[in-house]
């Protein structure tokens, strides 16, 4: 396979690669740091990565992954109860951590390895084969306890080359990073993506509305985000023309992880004229679809398969849906060299994600526009409620709901009802609790916008909603 970076490896040069905040490396300083790493491991090594959001965690994984070596990115903010649960499925040979940091109980046993960022050193060759493990990324333990999605060195090559068809992506382009490093998203979208293309990436630590402005106004040419953050550069800069300064510099700003509501969507386009680009993926699959920058973007749209990738939806009784009529609704079924080998240790749940005729069964269900575009309707475990007879998405009704000026954020659940099966419920923070839209005047807003069946039957007031590290709502939590 050819290498994952040829930037880094084939002749560095003194282009900026990374930053994070004042400290940053070119190319032939990332490659004589990460070459120090490298040189501390061993080919085959599985290697825990305690990833903050720093310059050490990306010059950690570059090494891990150029030496042959496996990285386990570890979240820093999980619970002493997730990272046991992490450390003894991944059982990893040593730490590589930030000088200085202090880690938790649950780490004193492994080995550590500090990262120097300063270092020299020369990169081996990069010779491994396109099937070897790369990464074992835990997924972000919305439905169930975080399971280690092995990833091959193949999978991040063809996402992100992938991607650079997609977004027209060239080492041309300056990212605006504010994710945490320890997922997909973060990782190897926003911070190996920029490196195999040869651009740079600025990484502002802690994410914050006016660093992305300032970043857009200073030469940064796009923003992944996840939808919290656009709906937080939103509501923080409700003037349109403030708004419109902040983000219309951009050449392309991406949003993935989850759903971005379409009222965020619409207010960025009216402000800045400018269409965020959604994609939808998942850690098991790497990217599957996009918005591509040559085409069409519309609000709650994940776009067209990727180039190498087959999608397909399903319906109930495992046949195929053929016509694209933006009404039948299946899971959403994938194959391709972006996908996962296995779930570590999990050779039953790996059976089980997968069909008789090797397609990855993603838990998503969508529609298909006529144009072949793919429109998320949500998870089949907690996004589907069945009631009355109907199947009603809960994104759609959380999409309506957030059109009354009294919401803020809403998140809709299906719970037991004895008469209509399940009945819709509303998880509404209003935008003013002292002036919260009653339940009646919700059920009102979204049956004249949607259908009355898909008025919500029993509407909860919340401070917030509960949210993991990546701004996605718990549904699990969400119980009356
Ligand atoms: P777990 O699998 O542990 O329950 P998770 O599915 O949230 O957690 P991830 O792999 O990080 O873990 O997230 C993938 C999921 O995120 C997808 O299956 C999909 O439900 C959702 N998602 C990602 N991008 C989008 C998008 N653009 N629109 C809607 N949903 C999205
Ligand atoms: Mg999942």
């Amino acid at each position: 396979m050819s290498p994952l970076f040829p930037a880094l490896t084939d002749k560095p040069s003194d282009r900026p690669a990374l930053a994070f905040g004042p400290h940053s490396l070119t190319y032939a300083q990332l490659a004589g740091a990460a070459g120090a790493v490298a040189r501390r491991l061993a080919s085959g090594r599985r290697v825990a990565v305690w990833a903050t959001p720093e310059l050490e965690t990306a010059v950690a994984v570059v090494g891990v992954l150029l030496s042959g070596a496996t990285a386990v990115p570890l979240n820093p903010k999980s619970g002493d109860k997730e990272l046991r649960h992490i450390l003894s499925d991944s059982a990893p040979d040593l730490v590589l951590t930030a000088p200085g940091t202090q880690l938790p109980e649950a780490l004193a046993q492994f080995e550590r390895v500090e990262v120097d960022v300063r270092a020299t050193g020369t990169l081996p060759a990069d010779t491994f084969g396109p099937g070897s493990p790369a990464l074992v990324v835990y997924t972000s333990g919305t439905t169930g306890p975080p399971k280690g999605a092995v990833l091959p060195r193949r999978a991040l090559a063809h996402t992100l080359d992938a991607l650079a068809d997609a977004w027209q992506w060239t080492g041309a382009d300056v990212l605006v990073h504010g994710l945490p490093l320890f997922h997909v998203h973060g990782l190897v979208l926003g911070t190996l993506g920029p490196l195999r293309r040869g651009g740079s990436v600025r990484h502002l630590g802690r994410f914050s509305t006016e660093g992305v402005a300032r970043e857009l106004n200073g030469g940064a040419t796009m923003l992944f985000g996840v939808p919290t953050m656009y709906h937080r550069i939103a509501e923080s800069l409700p003037d349109e023309p403030e708004l419109a300064k902040a983000l219309t510099n951009a050449r392309l700003l991406v949003s993935g992880s989850a759903a971005l509501p379409v009222h965020d969507h619409e207010r960025i386009a009216a402000a800045t004229g400018r269409r965020v680009v959604e994609r939808y993926g998942m850690t098991e699959t790497l990217m599957n679809t996009s918005v591509r920058v040559d085409g069409e973007a519309r609000a709650g749209t994940v776009g067209l398969p990727l180039p190498g990738v087959e999608l397909r939806l399903v319906e109930e009784d495992g046949g195929a849906i053929e016509e694209f009529d933006g009404e039948s609704v299946g899971e959403i079924q994938v194959r391709g060299a972006n996908l996962f080998t296995e779930y570590l240790n999990r050779p039953d749940a790996t059976a089980a994600a997968f069909t008789a005729d090797g397609w990855f069964r993603t838990g998503d269900m969508a529609v298909r526009d006529p144009d072949g575009y793919v429109r998320i309707v949500g998870r089949k475990a907690t996004d589907l409620i069945k009631s009355g007879g109907y199947k009603i998405g809960a994104g759609e009704i959380e999409n309506a709901l957030l059109e009354h000026p009294g919401v803020r954020e809403a998140a809709v659940t299906g719970e037991p009802d004895a008469d209509l099966g399940e009945r819709i419920v509303a998880w509404i923070v209003p935008s003013d609790a002292e002036h919260r839209p009653s339940a009646a005047e919700l059920a009102d807003h979204v049956a004249s916008r949607l259908a009355p069946h898909k008025r919500p039957r029993v509407v909860h007031y919340l401070d917030a909603l509960p949210r993991n590290d990546m701004g996605k709502v718990m549904k699990r939590a969400l119980t009356s």
